[in-house]
C-alpha cells in the first residue's frame, strides 16, 4: 500500500514511590511481560514497546512530550499496575497530543486465594489504581478508549487491535496530502466543506490542481510503459476482445493505461495519499478516468468523485485501518433501490470508480459510453462485490463541526446484471431499509461513502474519538426515536465541547 507507515505504540505503566524499589522492579518486569505478549500477538497490527515506568510528575510530562515529538509513535497504552496518584498526570496529559488507550488489566489472571497476602494486594491494585487514572482522564475531558480484561484474553487483544488500526489511520492523516483535480461538481452541497476546518481538526491538507497539470503528466507517459501495463491487464483481468492487443479498440485501453500511469506519477511525486476528480473538468483528457482510478484506489489511494475530498480522505483512512485484513474498502455511492415487499435492497455503484479490492472474482475490462461528461467512452473494471457483512461510512461537514455516520449492512449476492456496465454491490441495511435510510437522511449522511468489508464500527468509533468528532451509528439496535433525540443532544454537546474550534 502506498505511503503506509508502520509506527509503534508506547506502553507506559504508572506507579508511585510509596512501594519501594523492590516492588517497582517487579512492576517493570511484569510490564515487560505484558508488552512481550502484546508484541507477539498476531491480532495486533502495530508493535507495542515498553517505554517507561512513570512515578513522578516530571517523568510523566517528559514521556508525554517525547511521544508528541516522536513521529514514529502513533499512540500510547496506559496502565496503572499499582496506584499512581493522578494529580501527577495532569501536566503530562494536558500536553499530550497523541491518542491513548487505557488498558484496565492486571498482571495476575487468577488470585492465589490460599497464599494471598498484603504484599500481593499492594502489587496488584490496578482495580483501584486504574479508577484513579480514569477519573483524571474524565476530569480532563480526554477522549480515549478503555479496554478491560486480562491482557492474555484474545477479546481484549481484539479491542486493542481495533484501536491500533484507528490509531494507525490517524497517524497516517497527520500531514497527509490530498489533491483535487478540478473543483467541486457545480452546485453540489455535501461534497463541499471547510478545508481549513478539516486541516485543523484532522491534520490533513487538501489542495487543488487545475486538470492541465495532470494532463502534462499523462501526455508525458512513455509508449513502452503503456505497452507493459496493457500486458499486465490481460494477465489480471478478463479483457474484452475489442480492447485486447490487436483488437479494434486497443488504443482506448492504451489511453486508460496512460491515464493510470500519469495520475500515478502525479500522486507519487506530490506524495499524495488520495485524490478527487470531476467529470465537469476534464479539459485535455480524452476519457474520464475509470479503470485508472479503480486501480489507484486498489493501490491504497483514497478517492472521492466530483471533488469529494472528505470521502477521499475517509476512504484512505479506512484502507489504512484494514491493511492486512481480508476484504476490501471502496469509494461507494447509494445508486438505486430495489423496493420489493419481499425485501428492500440498495444497489451501490458509481459511474465508474469502484475499487477492485472488493471484487468477488476476476474483474472484466470493458468499454461503454458514459452519458455525461462529453468525452470518449471510458474503460472500466466491471465486477460484483461479494456477499457478507459490510458497512458504509460518510463524513459530513455541518458547518460548526464534522460528523461521521456509519450504517452496518449485509451485502447479498448480486443478481445477474448483463446490461449494467459498472462494478456494483447489493446490500440490505440494518436495522431495516426504512429505518436506516430515514436515520441516514436525518443525520445528513452523504450519497458518497467509504464501503468496507473489513473495517468495523469499532475501528471507526475509535477513530472518531481520536479525532474528537461525533459518530452517528445506524445498526441493528437503532430506533428513529432514539436517533432523533441523540442528534438533538449532540447539537448541544458538540457546540459546547468544541466551542468555536471546528
Ligand atoms: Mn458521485
Amino acid at each position: 500500500m502506498k505511503l503506509l507507515a508502520t509506527p509503534e505504540i508506547w506502553f507506559v505503566t504508572g506507579s508511585q514511590h510509596l512501594y519501594g524499589p523492590g516492588p517497582l522492579a517487579q512492576v517493570v518486569e511484569n510490564s515487560q511481560k505484558v508488552v512481550d505478549a502484546l508484541a507477539a500477538s498476531k491480532r495486533l497490527p502495530l508493535k507495542t514497546v515498553f517505554k517507561a515506568l512513570l512515578t513522578t510528575p516530571e517523568e510523566i510530562t517528559k514521556v508525554m512530550l517525547e511521544a508528541n515529538n516522536d513521529a514514529n509513535c502513533a499512540g500510547l497504552i496506559l496502565w496503572m499496575h499499582t496506584f499512581s496518584p493522578s494529580k501527577m498526570w495532569i501536566r503530562g496529559l494536558t500536553s499530550l497530543k497523541k491518542p491513548f488507550l487505557h488498558l484496565h488489566t492486571q498482571f495476575n489472571r487468577d488470585l492465589p486465594w490460599s497464599t494471598i497476602d498484603m504484599d500481593f494486594m499492594n502489587l496488584n491494585q490496578a482495580a483501584h489504581g486504574d479508577r484513579e487514572a480514569g477519573f483524571i482522564h474524565t476530569r480532563l475531558r480526554l477522549g480515549r478508549k478503555v479496554v478491560v480484561g486480562h491482557w492474555s484474553d484474545t477479546e481484549v487483544q481484539d479491542r486493542i487491535g481495533a484501536w491500533m488500526r484507528a490509531t494507525r489511520a490517524w497517524h497516517d492523516w497527520q500531514g497527509a496530502r490530498f489533491v483535487r483535480f478540478g473543483d467541486n461538481m457545480r452546485n453540489v452541497a455535501v461534497t463541499e466543506g471547510d478545508k481549513v476546518g478539516a486541516e485543523i481538526r484532522f491534520g490533513f491538507e487538501v489542495n487543488t490542481h487545475g486538470v492541465g497539470d495532470l494532463v502534462a503528466k499523462v501526455n508525458a507517459v512513455s509508449e513502452s510503459d503503456i505497452t507493459a501495463l496493457c500486458a499486465d491487464y490481460e494477465k489480471l483481468y478478463k479483457v474484452v476482445p475489442a480492447l485486447k492487443k490487436g483488437g479494434k479498440r486497443h488504443d482506448e485501453l492504451r489511453y486508460s493505461a496512460r491515464l493510470e500511469l500519469g495520475m500515478g506519477q502525479f500522486l507519487e511525486e506530490g506524495k499524495y495519499k488520495g485524490f478527487t476528480d470531476t467529470f465537469e473538468d476534464l479539459h485535455g483528457l480524452k476519457q474520464l478516468p475509470g479503470m485508472a482510478t479503480q486501480r489507484l484506489m486498489a493501490a491504497g489511494y483514497g478517492f472521492g468523485g466530483e471533488g469529494d475530498w472528505k470521502t477521499s480522505a475517509l476512504v484512505r483512512a479506512m484502507k489504512v485501518m484494514n491493511a492486512g485484513l481480508p476484504g476490501g474498502t471502496s469509494f461507494m455511492e447509494d445508486y438505486t433501490y430495489h423496493l420489493s415487499p419481499k425485501g428492500h435492497q440498495v444497489l451501490g455503484a458509481h459511474m465508474l470508480e469502484i475499487c477492485p479490492s472488493i471484487a468477488a472474482g476476476k474483474a472484466a475490462v470493458e468499454i461503454h459510453p458514459l452519458g455525461i461528461g462529453g468525452k470518449d467512452d471510458p474503460v472500466r473494471l466491471v465486477f460484483d462485490a461479494p456477499a457478507g457483512d459490510a458497512l458504509n461510512a460518510s463524513l459530513v461537514d455541518l458547518g460548526n463541526r464534522f460528523r461521521l455516520i456509519i450504517n452496518e449492512v449485509t451485502a447479498v449476492k448480486t443478481p445477474a446484471l448483463p446490461k449494467l456496465p459498472v462494478a456494483r454491490a447489493v446490500w440490505e441495511c440494518k436495522p431495516d431499509f426504512k429505518t436506516a435510510c430515514a436515520a441516514w437522511i436525518y443525520a445528513g449522511g452523504a450519497h458518497h461513502t467509504g464501503y468496507s468489508y473489513s473495517v468495523t464500527t469499532e475501528m471507526l468509533e475509535d477513530f472518531a474519538t481520536i479525532a474528537g468528532v461525533e459518530t452517528v451509528l445506524i445498526n441493528a439496535d437503532t430506533t428513529l426515536a432514539q436517533l432523533k433525540q441523540d442528534l438533538r443532544t449532540n447539537e448541544v454537546y458538540y457546540h459546547l465541547a468544541q466551542g468555536l474550534k471546528v
